[in-house]
């Protein structure tokens, strides 16, 4: 896989609300790698939203496997992570492919 096509966004929404368990399942979906800043939160946001949280908990329940995927520091990434209680590869370096698979491995999920 290309850099390029690993880049280009198959699908765009507004918000990661818009991606409810229903519609990830249509899209032929079980794992979600989730970056943090500007996706989850605002930038400077230290907090999550409640409803945010309540989504990532919603996805759970569905039985979607999730991590965080953040080119973001350990601490500040990890904290998030301790909050919905998910795991969280940070320093990824994306747009670089090395994160995603750390997280893959984490998930024991199978890339497509
Ligand atoms: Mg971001």
């Amino acid at each position: 896989m290309g850099l390029i096509r690993l880049v280009t966004p198959h699908l765009c929404v507004d918000t990661v609300l818009d991606l409810g368990a229903g519609r990830l399942r249509d899209l032929g979906l079980d794992t979600l790698l989730l970056d943090v800043d500007c996706t989850l939160k605002r930038y400077r946001q230290p907090q999550l939203d409640a409803e945010i949280g309540a989504w990532i908990a919603g996805l759970r329940a569905a039985g979607f496997k999730l991590c965080l995927l953040s080119n973001g520091g350990r601490r500040r990434i990890r904290r998030f992570a301790g909050q919905i209680g998910i795991p969280a590869v940070c320093r990824a370096c994306k747009p670089l492919p090395f994160g995603c698979h750390r997280a893959i491995r984490k998930l024991q999920a199978v890339r497509q």
